[in-house]
């Protein structure tokens, strides 16, 4: 499929095919771990089901053309596609990654990572960073989240992976966040692009799975190495899963991102609301250039309490009734979580604070029900 076509045509046909076997419109579920051979070594090119799957293919080809992309490698989960990206690298070379990046990410590279010798710098990102002045001479990959988890900062993607390519660093971008809909990296200059598909692409909160594109054909070829090697595939199922979500994303997207634009509004209108943390609004530190790198600004919000206590933040996020308190996001519904003590709480406290992650903090997972309903829900949480 040319990349040429619209965001919304790819998204419905990219990867997809009539089944070769049924005509099934639908790619189907390839539930098996074995094929059969005519005779030893001849087969259609299919094996054994952790090396190729027809279900994992068309996702994989899907996700190379959402990103524009040559190559879609697919895993068992958002962090197991991070971990095959960071085996990239040697004992002795260093990440450089974003201060507020996604907890988990933060575990595998400290507590996975960090024993084993490859190291971690985690600096401030948000705008565009004098990278000249934060590599040094170990540092082989950065790693960028932008939006990030959850103050939703944004980094100059194509300033940084420029300055990283001129002293030959890898550039991974976790695109989460802000899906391919919104955000391209590698038309930006990114060597690598990276998703929790349980998030956006996935879209119904009903299945973890990661996935990894890029336009290198070295790189793609060292990653699906790893993706057989190690094995921490996806099953059939949920690859099917994926690629039915990503046949509505920007159909998705677009609700999800008017529906979090009028709440970011009304949030910051509100009387017990310090801070709006949402890169639409005019007063984010970084708005000119979400206007510039994104096509949306997003379905996350995050946002402070005036009355700066844990007890006010715990009254809220018990009293909402259609924002479920949930971990994660990119669903059709909303939810709303504490980063502090649910999806953060791996990171300690105290690099928390430093990274500008208060206890009070809230943030919202914005779906694609009616704004009205919404705002009414977190208007009864806040109370007056
Ligand atoms: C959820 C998430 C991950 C991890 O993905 P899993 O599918 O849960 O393993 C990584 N990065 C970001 C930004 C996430 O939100």
């Amino acid at each position: 499929m040319k990349t040429s076509k619209g965001f919304g045509t790819r998204a419905v046909h990219a990867g997809v095919r009539p089944d070769p076997a049924t005509g099934a419109v639908m790619t189907p579920i390839y539930q098996t771990s074995t094929y059969a051979q005519e005779a030893p070594g001849k087969h259609k090119g299919y094996e054994y089901a952790r090396t190729q799957n027809p279900t994992r293919q068309a996702l994989e080809a899907s996700v190379a053309a959402l990103e524009n992309g040559t190559h879609g490698i697919a895993f068992g989960s958002g962090m197991a596609a991070m971990d095959a990206l960071v085996r990239l690298l040697q004992p002795g070379d260093e990440v450089l990654a974003c201060n507020d990046l996604y907890g988990g990410s933060y575990r595998l590279l400290t507590r996975v990572y960090g024993p084993l010798g490859i190291r971690s710098r985690f600096v401030d990102m948000a705008g565009t960073p004098d990278i000249e002045a934060l590599i040094r001479p170990e540092t082989r990959m950065i790693w960028i989240e932008t939006p990030t988890n959850p103050l939703l900062r944004i980094t100059d993607i194509a300033a940084v992976c420029r300055l990283a390519r001129q002293h030959g660093i890898l550039t991974v971008v976790d695109n989460t966040f802000a899906s391919p809909y919104l955000q391209q990296p590698l038309e930006l200059g990114a060597d690598l692009v990276t998703h929790s598909a349980t998030k956006y692409l996935g879209g119904h909160s009903d299945t973890v799975l990661g996935v990894v594109a890029t336009r290198s054909d070295e790189l793609a070829e060292r990653i699906r190495f790893l993706q057989n090697a190690a094995g921490a595939v996806p099953g059939p199922h949920d690859c099917f899963l994926v690629l039915r979500g990503i046949k509505t994303l920007h159909l998705r997207m677009e609700r999800a991102c008017n529906n979090a634009a009028r709440i970011a509004q009304w949030l910051a209108h509100h009387p017990r609301v310090a801070t709006v943390h949402y890169p639409g609004l005019d007063s984010h530190p970084q708005h000119a250039l979400a206007a510039r790198q994104m096509r949306r600004f997003g379905a996350m919000v995050s946002f402070d309490l005036v009355d700066d206590n844990l007890d006010a933040a715990m009254q809220v996020l018990q009293r909402t009734r259609l924002f479920t308190l949930a971990e994660s996001l990119g669903g059709v519904e909303s939810l709303i979580g504490h980063p502090a003590s649910m999806t953060h709480a791996s990171i300690p406290r105290q690099e928390r604070l430093r990274a500008g992650l208060t206890d009070t903090l809230i943030r919202l997972s914005v779906g694609v029900e009616d704004a009205d309903d919404l705002i009414a829900d977190l208007e009864a949480a806040l109370g007056h």
